[in-house]
């Protein structure tokens, strides 16, 4: 095996680990690579195991126990099974078989007085969510890293926090504090990688100062992949996920999307916000100093090598993609004494961000005399109640409620510095008689957005497709 392996970091999404064959698959794959890479693994929890874990979590304060005791049994009986399945095909070796068991016995007992616990205390903060919704990583390492292990594979599993991943203490959304994560987790992983031995690392969740688990949110395996291979150096961050990689548009509305090639950071930041394949938004901080390359891969169609996220000037200067988020609300606030007043929007986003609304697109007349914000339609009445509270009749004279819209955007370096794009993009969406409501654009010019009807958006979308040519990229 040649010692000057490049680095590969490679992550594997919850979806891609929903039982014991994908993992089967997913080892065998690991194990023939591994003879070209030094490999990290990181793994998120398996199939729906977080949604199921925050639903025991929040199931705490309002749930019977009757009902929080059978979502802890199935959790424990669907990772079981798989164990067993394992088992029964690929971890044939016995001591492999019985320490795979004894290391699921101990986290299932931890895992249960955890919950006990809680039932008792029937609280749920955000610090007992981030502990207990960080069992699913814990799970799926082991039953990855004991499957590969039997591959021929010497492996290592570890949790984010034994990795050496320090974060603040904001539980739910925190982020890493990087010196000395960089330290600590280049000092653990290289004992092991030097070694020849792959370590199998838990996504999503790390430790604070103290030492009490934390996560980064949810997609946060993500960012625990490029934080990872910021630290060690890594060659490479492959992300393994359902689809062949970022596409030029959703394919349920055009058939003949296709996956894109090559796409800056910046770019893929852009799109990461949008469903067809949602990756977390902090996931390219940790690697754009470094240039580190990341690849957005099918972890089943592995012959498709993906889409390659790269720095700007390495990537061509065209437009990418045309995304859409639907079921969004849009208010619209008026008033003349918002004009010239400084402060309004300082208060108005205060008073939104204070019960945790985020905002998506948000656009104001240079006269100052009114404010457009676009909202996901989930948060649009608690949005509108504590706007209504706090600045209606005061600040805000109306204000106009439209639901059901959707947010459609161009997004590429092609937009930048192009004369004649946005009229391009807005002719061809008059030419089909549709009414735009609302326009942004950022100053950094590589996404163009604006809002229309829901009912608009499928010719809308397939109408830009085809008048930027997206198919032929
Ligand atoms: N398991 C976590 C989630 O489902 C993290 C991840 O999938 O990246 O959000
Ligand atoms: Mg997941």
């Amino acid at each position: 095996m040649p010692s000057d392996r490049p680095r590969l970091v490679i992550k594997y999404g919850g979806s891609t680990i929903s039982g014991a064959d994908d993992i089967a698959k997913i080892t065998k794959y690991l194990s023939e690579i591994s003879h070209h890479y030094k490999l990290v693994v990181v793994c998120s929890a398996m199939g729906e195991t977080t949604n199921h874990l925050l639903k025991l979590s929040s199931s705490m304060e309002t749930g019977e126990r009757q009902e929080i005791i059978k979502i802890l049994h199935d959790i424990i009986d669907y990772h079981r099974t798989t164990s067993d399945n394992l088992k029964d095909t690929i971890i044939t070796d016995h001591t492999i078989s019985q320490n795979l068991d004894e290391s699921l016995d101990q986290t299932f007992d931890e895992l249960q007085v955890l919950v006990d616990g809680l039932i008792l205390l029937s609280e749920e903060t955000p610090r007992s969510r981030d502990y207990l919704v960080s069992f699913g990583e814990r799970f799926s390492t082991l039953l990855m890293a004991s499957a590969l292990q039997s591959m021929g594979v010497d492996t290592v599993p570890l949790s984010g926090k034994e990795a050496g991943i320090l974060t603040d203490s904001r539980f739910g959304k925190s982020k890493p504090l990087m010196d000395t994560t960089k330290l600590r987790v280049s000092k653990n992983l290289n004992e092991h990688i030097d070694k020849g031995v792959v370590p199998v690392l838990g996504g999503y969740t790390a430790a604070d100062q103290h030492g009490r688990i934390t996560t980064f949110g949810r997609g946060g395996s993500d960012y625990t992949a490029t934080i990872i291979a910021a630290c060690i150096d890594a060659d490479q961050v492959w992300l393994m996920g359902e689809m062949d990689g970022m596409m030029t548009a959703d394919p349920y509305i055009v058939p003949e999307a296709q996956t894109l090639q090559k796409i800056s950071y910046s770019e893929a930041r852009e799109m990461s916000m949008f469903g067809e394949r949602e990756i977390h938004p902090r996931t390219f901080e940790p690697v754009l100093d470094r240039g580190i390359p990341l690849r957005i891969r099918s972890a089943t169609n592995t012959k498709n090598s993906g889409t390659l996220i790269v720095p700007s000037h390495m990537v061509d200067n065209t437009i990418k993609c045309v995304s859409m988020i639907r079921d969004s609300g849009l208010i619209d606030m008026q008033g003349f004494g918002m004009a010239a007043s400084p402060g309004t929007a300082a208060a108005i986003f205060g008073t939104l961000a204070a019960p945790g609304i985020s905002v998506m697109m948000i656009s104001q007349n240079p006269s100052e005399s009114s404010i457009s914000i676009v909202l996901k339609n989930q948060d649009l009445h608690k949005a509108v109640n504590v706007l209504e509270m706090e600045h209606l009749g005061k600040k805000i004279k109306n204000l106009n409620v439209t639901t059901n819209v959707a947010v459609v955007s161009l997004i590429g370096l092609g937009l930048r510095g192009t004369v004649g794009t946005a009229s391009r993009v807005f002719n061809t969406v008059s030419n089909k008689d549709v009414n735009v409501i609302m326009i942004t654009q950022g100053s950094s010019e590589i996404n163009l957005s604006f809002v229309i009807k829901n009912s608009d958006v499928k010719t809308v979308v397939q109408a830009l497709h085809a008048e930027f040519h997206l198919t032929d990229l």
